[in-house]
This record gives structure tokens, sequence and C-alpha cells, in this order.
């Protein structure tokens, strides 16, 4: 990997409060809620709770910016294109500063949020802004007398509830599609982690975006989050986040005015490994597929199916690279890995790993805590693991991981799809006919073949069945933020 400039290691909170029309408001209620540091534990700073009415007060923002004739629908659709560009290279500008900021409130290694989570957000702004005056319709040769075409126009006012893994990279994979299309959008941060979705408030400011068209409001799920999913003028929710929270949201939708919905949630996904893979490779993509982000990725791949020919050997090499994992202090560039986003999260965590002690899968390494502050959890490894374990159906998002031993293509297939979820699988063999009968028979809305965790801004991603509805990123992402208008024009004759 590249040098990277040196981080920031406090980086200065600048933005705390709610963003809507352009200006930074506090709330209407008062309150305020913190958010806390988790390498140490302890708070960085308070910041404005959004409740029902700041939501009001964005919709009402995001409404009358998306009004005919307002600045924004009379925007060449280029200009829109433009003001993403713009927007990515104030972030490429402030780079050092961002990746820090991600790292305080998150914990993520800043090497990660400097070259993977913030240029990701510069490249998702650069593909969408691209596609700004691309988005057309079709002429359809209809039989009679009629000039028939269809117009790809914005849905409207667009509200995007987004997680605590990657704050800046989901922020900026909400926003950049829906205003490409030329929607409006009211996005609420993860309570966890606001602070980078506030200073990319800032940043559209300065882009030159009109007010009303993005509006930030902090707050938490049930509160700021409801009233969002709630709200009769808003056209459609994006979320991401657990599949028990898009649940409700869906249900939400469908109560008040029947918004769109696009969902990206939970995953089980399986990494499958047959007997002919190369075995230093996989063990360390095996390892990366689980403990990426701390384990806290949707696509996390965190049942390891292993041919039982390698079962042992993959075993021992794979506790091998988890013993050997350096976590730490996210700003040190040495360390792999930092803590966990939460102290909620960190206790889910440490109790499905005694939750696999208890149902008989055998922990091979790690399972406590590391250290004495912070969220920091130690590489976790569990072998002799069964499909019917806790650990082997629930979706832990922490840095444990489950070896599960396999026979044959019909059998592991059959397990891999034996989940509620859906999200993401691979296989890693070198033989062709093996991995073409792996990818078309899993039930997954990405299948990597000998590789994983890559994505690209280009290429569809979103769940099979509860993992998700619908796909975000690129042109599938794209028609997900527009509305299809069949316009029949009447003619004196055939044209
Ligand atoms: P969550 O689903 O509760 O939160 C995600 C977002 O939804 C946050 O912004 C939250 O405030 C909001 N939210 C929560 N309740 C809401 C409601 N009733 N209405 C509207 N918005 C609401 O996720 P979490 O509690 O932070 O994490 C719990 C589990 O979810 C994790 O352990 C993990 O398994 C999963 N998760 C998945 C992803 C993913 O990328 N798919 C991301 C984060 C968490």
């Amino acid at each position: 990997m590249a040098s990277i400039p040196a981080p920031i290691r406090n980086p200065e909170v600048k933005y705390t409060q709610i963003f809507i029309n352009n200006e930074w408001v506090n709330s209407e209620s008062g309150k305020t809620f913190p958010t806390i540091n988790p390498t140490t534990g302890l708070k960085i700073c308070d910041v404005q709770e959004g409740d029902k009415a700041d939501v009001n007060k964005a919709v009402a923002a995001a409404k009358a910016a998306f009004q005919f004739g307002s600045p924004w629908r009379s925007m060449d659709a280029s200009k829109r294109g433009l003001l993403l560009n713009k927007l990515a290279d104030l972030i490429e500008r402030d780079i050092v500063y961002i990746a820090s900021l991600e790292t305080l409130d998150n914990g993520k290694p800043y090497k990660e949020s400097y070259n993977v989570d913030v240029w990701g957000s510069i490249k998702q702004l650069r593909y969408f802004a691209g596609w700004a005056d691309k988005i057309t319709g079709k002429t359809i040769p209809v039989d009679g007398d009629f000039l028939c075409y269809t117009r790809h126009e914005p849905v409207g006012i667009c509200g995007q509830i987004i997680p605590w893994n990657f704050p800046i990279n989901m922020f900026t994979l909400k926003i950049a599609p829906a205003l490409a299309c030329g929607n409006t959008v009211v996005v609420k941060p993860a309570e966890q982690t606001p602070l980078t979705a506030l200073y990319m408030a800032a940043l559209v400011k300065e882009a030159g975006f009109p007010p009303g068209v993005v509006n930030v409001v902090p707050g938490y799920g049930p509160t700021a989050g409801a009233a969002l999913t709630e709200h009769p003028d808003v056209r459609k929710i994006a979320f991401t986040g657990s599949t028990e929270v898009g649940q409700i949201i869906m249900a939400a939708a469908a109560k008040s005015n029947l918004k769109r919905v696009t969902l990206e949630l939970g995953g089980k996904s399986p990494v499958v490994i047959f007997k002919d893979a190369n075995l230093d490779y996989v063990v360390e993509y095996a390892h990366q597929a689980l403990f990426y982000n701390m384990g806290q990725v949707c696509t996390a791949g965190s049942r390891t199916y292993v041919h039982e020919d390698i079962y042992d050997e993959f075993v021992k090499r794979a506790v091998a690279r988890a013993q050997a994992k350096k976590v730490g202090d996210p700003f040190d560039n040495n360390n792999e890995s930092g803590p966990q986003v939460s102290e909620e999260q960190f206790e889910k965590i440490l109790s499905l790993i005694e939750s696999g002690k208890a149902e008989g899968a055998k922990l091979e390494c790690g399972g406590a805590r590391l250290g004495s502050e912070g969220y920091f959890i130690q590489p976790t490894v569990f072998s002799g693991v069964t499909d019917n374990m806790r650990i082997a159906r629930e979706e832990i998002f922490g840095p444990v991981q489950q070896i599960i031993k396999f026979k044959d293509m019909d059998e592991v297939v059959a397990r891999a799809n034996d989940t509620n979820y859906g999200l993401a699988a691979a296989c890693f063999t070198n033989d062709l006919n093996t991995a073409n009968t792996f990818t078309s028979r899993v039930e997954a809305g990405t299948v990597w073949v000998n590789a994983y965790h890559y994505i690209s801004v280009a290429a569809p991603f979103g769940g099979y069945k509860m993992s998700g509805i619908g796909r975000e990123m690129g042109e599938y992402g794209l028609s997900q933020y527009t509305e299809v208008k069949n316009v029949l024009v009447k003619t004196p004759n055939k044209l």
C-alpha cells in the first residue's frame, strides 16, 4: 500500500448541529446526545439530537427545494454533475482531516479510513456525477398514431438512513445517485458515528448545492429515523442496517404513503473453500473476508466452509493468522484492526462468543476482551462449528471466525443457502466447473470467485432474501432513484 499522509490524532470537531436548508440549527427539543470514541470509551462531544419536529423541518426544506421552478429543479443536469464533482474535489482537499475524524468517531484504522472509505466516497461521487446528464428514457414504437416516450424523473424527497460501519462512505453512496437524478434528500446518520456526515454537510454547502437539497438530521432510530420513514411527504427511503430495522422501515413505508424502499441489510455470508484451492492464498482471503473492519461488514464472510481433506491444516493456518493480527490504536498504521464501534456491539459479540463455547464449538484462539480500555476484542477463531449453532446462524458483526467442515458441492450449496440471508458468497477453487456450478446455485447478490470484499461503484450491490430489496451502485442503483413516466402524444398521422 502506498504511503499516506500522517493522521491528525485529535481532529477538531467543527460541526455538531442539525443541517437544514444549508444552515446549522439546534434541535427543537434542546436535546443533545454524546458520541463516543470507541478507542477509549470516552465522550468526544455532544451532538444536537434531531427528532420528529426537526425531521419535519428538514423535509419541508427538501420539499421546497424540489418545487417546480426552484433553483435545483431548474438546474441543467450537467450542472448537477459538476456540483457532485466539486464535492468530490472538496473531500480530496480535506481527506486527511476527514479520514482522521472517521477514525476518531468509528475506531477503524486510519489507513483504511483514508484508502478505502474516504477514497471510496470520492470515487462514488465522481461516478454518479458522470451519470447526471446521461439518464435518458426511450421512444417506443406503439401501435396507432402516437408519439410514445419515457422520461426518467426524480422520485422526490428521499429519506436516507445509514449505519455506523462505513459512515462517510454510506453517506456519499446514498446521496450521490439521488442527487445525480435530481432528488432532494434528508439523511439520518447513525447515532454512534454522526461526525463525518455533519462535516460532509458543510462541504455540500461549500460546493454550491442550493439550500434544502441536502439536509442532515443526526438522532436516534426510533425517533428521528422513524419520523422520516413515516413522513407523508417523503417518497422514498433508502436504508442500510439490520434486517430487523429493515422490516420496521418497510412496514412504516407501506403504512404511511407506500414510499419506495431500498434496503441493504444483514448477512451471514458463506466462504466455500474447495480442496484444490491454494492454502496460503485462501487462508489470507478467508481471514480478510471475516476480520476486515473488525468484522463489522454486512458482507463479512462469517461462515467459512472448508473441504474435509484440507480442514485441519486450514484451521491451523487460520488460527496462526488470527493470532498474528495486530490490534490496537487505530491511528497507528502498524495496526491492522481497531476497536468495535460501541459498548453495545462489544457486549453483543462477547455474548455470542460465549454461546459458541456453550454450544460446543472449539475456541481455537481469542474469545475475550483485549486490553482494559475501549471496545477491543481479541481476534477469535472457532473450529468444529455446526450449522445449527447461533454463531453459524446469527450475524455477529465482530472479529469471530467460524470454520465449518464440508464434503461435496451438493451438500455445501444446500447448507450455504440454508439461511434467511443472501447478501454475498465466495468460493475458492481453480476448477472452472466447480466455480460456475457454485456461482449459479448459491443464493446471494454478490458472488466472488477466488476473491472477497471487492466492490466497485460501477457494479450492483444488494441482497437476496432477507438481506435486502433493490440494488445500490452502478446503473442498477441509479434506476432506484427515478420514476418512469410514459408520455403518449396523439399525432395526426403515423410518425
Ligand atoms: P440498526 O439497523 O439499528 O441501525 C442502522 C440505522 O437505522 C441507524 O441510523 C439507526 O439509527 C436507524 N434506525 C434504528 N431503528 C430505526 C427505526 N425504528 N426507524 C428508522 N431508523 C432506525 O443497526 P445497529 O443497532 O446499529 O446494529 C445492530 C446490528 O445491525 C449489527 O449488530 C449488525 O448485525 C447489523 N448492521 C448491519 C449493517 C449493514 O451494513 N448491513 C450495518 C450496521 C449494523
